[in-house]
């Protein structure tokens, strides 16, 4: 008798209840789904821009009109605040897709020419094939459509892994492309686990690309395996953004940024704000701005609309988090506002909001990604010292500057070493302009005509447009061959 399939289990993380239990895939399904999308992909390829696009419009429309379903299951989920599951993941991944149909038809290149004057040149964007896709758990449907849409719209067919413990929104992201028509296996969606299932994905010889969005260090073991194949590899990985408040800001703009900063999804997002430099004079009332801000942050019940702060992904991320915030305060740092580890009312998974100041630079909670609603505040001096420090890390994704000072913002939006920087803002995005970082939050870009970009092949056509069988370039290979003529005579 075949072995029972192995189920996990996927939960609510702020009342524990379980969901759904699904099958976990093996590499025997990660083999058939890859060889499903390859079988697919040349008469998916070979659909115009036009016909592709209108497959994303029509996600996007059914999105909009199951928009709440949606929101409500990622809230569950995830134990994401409902009004944020309502007004940014679900609307900016209809979004998103709508972007990427319009893109599909604007792929850009250089003008066709005469670069040489006997050839005539060309540029085609191709598709690469199949791409294996990997997402976190922090915005599932979010992501899924971050790798889904661009890949698609480029022509690819896709095989995505998203995070086994919250796939759900994932699945009826797909089941959606299923309604209006995408050919089968143009897009997979395979639950299981890294290691299993995203190790088989990102090292299978018939995946072209892969494309991952996680953590640092899985980043590296999957860029690892890539490079193995080697096949193209795009990297969105982790971030420690740091808000320089310089002393000219409007200081209730950058308290409310601060807050809203590093309070969004419960801080388990790779933007958030996490490390705060304020110029000294206002350092002591930006510190208490921002206490005062967190006593009025409701957390509570995910599904209730008036809550701000739901729970954390799980327990076991509410411990890790306090982890960092009990050896920051046993290194020196002070908590000004929570600290004080999950909650116990709430339940397990929930963490309340906190600040430290007081902390080291060289402190693992000002250098590590903590992933949670927890804000660190330092003071600077000079301009120069507050770019140095925001720039004192191994990360690289985002960075925000706060200043009415039009050349202080000119020099932070030129030095900070991030892959978007906001200026007296922190969090938004569009899908018009690129999300991805630098150093070690990865390479690559999400969104706008950039990810397009990324999930093409460039191929140079190059005409030879003379019909002179002996061409005059030959001479660098047969010596003594005369020059520019047209055959016989020669
Ligand atoms: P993670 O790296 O633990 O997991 C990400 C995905 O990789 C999951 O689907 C996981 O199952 C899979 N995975 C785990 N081990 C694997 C392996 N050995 N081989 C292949 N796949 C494997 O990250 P997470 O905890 O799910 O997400 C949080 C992280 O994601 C944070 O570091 C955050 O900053 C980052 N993130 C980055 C961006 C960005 O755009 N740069 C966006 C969202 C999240």
């Amino acid at each position: 008798m075949p072995d029972a399939p192995e189920l996990i289990a996927v939960e609510n993380p702020a009342t524990g209840e379980v969901i759904d239990r699904l099958e976990l895939a093996g590499p025997a399904a990660v083999d058939a789904a890859v060889q499903a999308a390859r079988k697919a992909q040349p008469e998916w390829g070979a659909a115009t821009p036009g016909e592709r696009a209108a497959v994303l419009h029509r996600v996007a429309g059914l999105l909009e009109q199951r928009a709440e379903e949606f929101a409500r299951t990622e809230t569950r989920q995830c134990g994401k605040p409902i009004r944020l599951s309502r007004e940014f993941d679900v609307p900016g991944t209809s979004d998103n897709a709508t972007f990427f149909a319009g893109a599909a038809r604007l792929l850009e290149g250089k003008a066709s020419g005469e670069y040489s004057a006997e050839h005539t040149s060309s540029i085609r964007r191709e598709p690469l094939g199949v791409v294996g896709s990997i997402a976190p758990w922090n915005y599932p449907l979010n992501m899924a459509g971050w790798k889904i849409f661009p890949a698609l719209a480029a022509g690819n067919a896709v095989v995505i892994k998203p995070a086994e413990i919250n796939p759900l929104t994932t699945i009826m992201l797909a089941r959606l492309f299923t309604e209006v028509g995408l050919p089968d296996g143009v897009l997979t969606v395979l639950v299981g686990t890294g290691p299993v299932v995203g190790e088989a994905l990102v090292s299978h010889p018939e995946v072209d690309m892969v494309s991952f969005t996680g953590s640092t260090p899985v980043g590296k073991r999957v860029a690892e395996l890539a490079a193995r194949g080697p096949r193209r590899v795009h990297l969105e990985l982790g971030g420690k953004a740091p808000f320089v408040v310089f002393d000219d800001a409007d200081l209730d703009a950058a308290v409310h940024g601060a807050v809203a900063g590093a309070l969004i999804n419960g801080g388990q997002d790779c933007t958030a704000a996490t490390r705060a430099y304020v110029q000294r004079p206002l350092y002591d009332r930006f510190v208490d701005g921002v206490a005062e801000l967190l006593d009025t942050v409701r957390m509570g019940d995910p599904g209730d609309p008036a809550t701000d702060l739901g729970s954390l992904i799980s327990a076991g991320q509410a411990d890790r988090v306090h982890g960092f915030v009990s050896r920051a305060l046993a290194a020196g740092a002070r908590a000004v506002r929570g600290g004080t580890g999950p909650d116990r009312e709430l339940g397990p998974a929930f963490y309340s909001p906190t600040l430290l100041v007081d902390a080291a630079q060289d402190a693992e909670i000002v250098r590590d990604e903590v992933f949670g609603p927890v804000l660190v505040v330092l003071p600077f001096d000079s301009d120069d010292q507050g770019l140095a420090l925001a720039n004192d890390t191994r990360y690289g994704l985002a960075a925000s500057a706060w200043t009415r000072d039009v050349f202080r913002a000119g020099r932070a939006s030129r030095e900070l070493a991030a892959g978007c920087v906001w200026i007296n803002d922190h969090i938004p995005i569009v899908s018009e302009m690129p999300h991805g970082g630098i150093k070690a939050s990865g390479y690559g870009k999400d969104m706008s005509a950039y990810a397009l970009e990324e999930y093409t092949a460039v191929k140079h056509v190059m005409s030879e447009n003379t019909g002179i069988a002996r061409k005059d370039w030959h001479r660098t290979v047969f010596s003594g061959v005369a020059g520019r003529s047209g055959g016989a005579d020669v």
